[in-house]
């Protein structure tokens, strides 16, 4: 049996580079082969590097100033060379982005079996966040097998008449990922300059780590998130903003223009993913709009501010761990004083309980394909 595994963004890589590493290094059963559409290039060839993962097939996509039209297009078309070489018996493709959504339809077109991993997200609001809620929500119309992370992921696709024996509850395989990395980033012999760098630059017990590029808060959403971390880092000058610039113009722009000299806020380049996750486990507190964060920071017991104002992850806002305060400056400045100020708060919200998974989901994906009866 084939497998084509296909991903084109830096978080798609980190929670897909687990079940590559399984199907090729464990598994002779398979042929398992990589496909990117490089969606995002560089942050996503950090990542190909760290997991040690060589795609197969690069359709080396990403153009400077493209819209969803064309990159939608040209995943569809671009697909259809690597399926007609490959032709594989499986496909799998991840949550959310452009990349799954073609990806998908062109795998239907060719007769092979859809394979959903992080299946069944959804805020019920097809504009948020835009346009991911109608990339998972057309991707799960058109897939095979659902592998969603929580059961409430599952039960939105029963709500969805997916059929029960086709969906797999498995946890999110970005906790697989996370513990991978945690474990490598720890080995004696794993040397990472930025890590080092991060090491010289901090200088106060209260980093705050933040990230933001989600396409519902580029222009006005961005210059109040903007205006409220001025607002923390005048309140607390003991405290370290530290924040990870995403490439995007539309994030970088505001950002740089509103937050540069300012003593106490060091903006950065986005990091590399070991990186990344020595930073968080170092964190006082996270804020964030980015969906991997949101499920990453429980299992390093950090609590976290989601800068949106809906969530398809609504599973740590209920176990407490998260909260979500939008855009709003005064709110995100309330709550980041709420959690300074209040000690009973901060330790109720960083508690080590993660919701999301339990770091054996891709063990669930490859025995769920494994044992499906031949032919299926
Ligand atoms: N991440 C990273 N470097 C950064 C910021 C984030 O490696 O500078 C990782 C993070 O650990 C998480 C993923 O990228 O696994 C999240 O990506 P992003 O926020 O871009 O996308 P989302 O999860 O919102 O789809």
């Amino acid at each position: 049996k084939k497998n084509l595994i296909v991903f084109g963004t830096r978080p798609e890589a980190i929670k897909m580079a687990p079940l590559v590493k399984a199907f090729q290094e464990n598994d002779k059963d398979f042929v398992t082969r990589v496909c990117i559409t490089a969606q995002h290039r560089e942050m996503l060839d950090q990542v190909l590097t760290f997991f040690e993962i060589i795609p197969d097939y690069d359709l080396d996509l990403m153009k400077p100033n493209q819209d969803l039209y064309g990159l939608t297009a040209d995943i569809v078309s671009g697909m259809k060379s690597v399926l007609e070489d490959f032709q594989p018996d499986y496909v799998y493709v991840h949550g959310d982005t452009t990349t799954t959504m073609a990806a998908s339809l062109a795998s239907f077109y060719s007769g092979a079996k859809v394979c959903h991993v992080e299946a069944g997200l959804r805020t019920h609001n097809k504009w948020a966040p835009f346009p991911e809620e109608i990339n998972r929500s057309i991707t799960g119309r058109i897939t095979d097998y659902h592998f969603a992370p929580t059961t409430t992921s599952k039960k939105n696709l029963l709500k969805e008449n997916i059929v029960e024996e086709n969906i797999i509850v498995t946890g999110n395989t970005v906790i697989d990922a996370l513990r991978f990395s945690v474990k490598k980033v720890s080995s004696i012999d794993f040397y990472d300059s930025e890590i080092d760098i991060l090491k010289q630059s901090i200088n106060s017990d209260k980093v705050i780590l933040v990230t933001g590029h989600r396409r519902e808060n580029h222009g006005q959403g961005f210059i109040d998130i903007c205006n409220a971390l001025k607002e923390i880092a005048i309140i607390y000058p003991e405290a370290q903003i530290i924040y990870p610039v995403h490439l995007n113009p539309n994030v970088q722009k505001p950002v740089y223009k509103l937050l540069n000299n300012i003593s106490n806020i060091k903006l950065i380049e986005p990091l590399g993913y070991p990186a990344f996750v020595w930073l968080m486990d170092k964190s006082y507190l996270i804020i964030t709009d980015s969906g991997g964060v949101q499920e990453e920071a429980p299992s390093l017991g950090k609590p976290v501010l989601v800068m949106r104002e809906t969530t398809e992850r609504p599973e740590a806002v209920k176990a407490g761990t998260v909260k979500l305060v939008g855009t709003d400056k005064t709110k995100i400045v309330s709550e980041a004083k709420a959690l300074f100020e209040n000690e009973e708060l901060y330790h109720k919200m960083s508690e080590l309980h993660n919701p999301y998974g339990d770091g054996k989901a891709v063990e669930r994906i490859v025995k769920f394909i494994k044992e499906l009866p031949h032919g299926k």
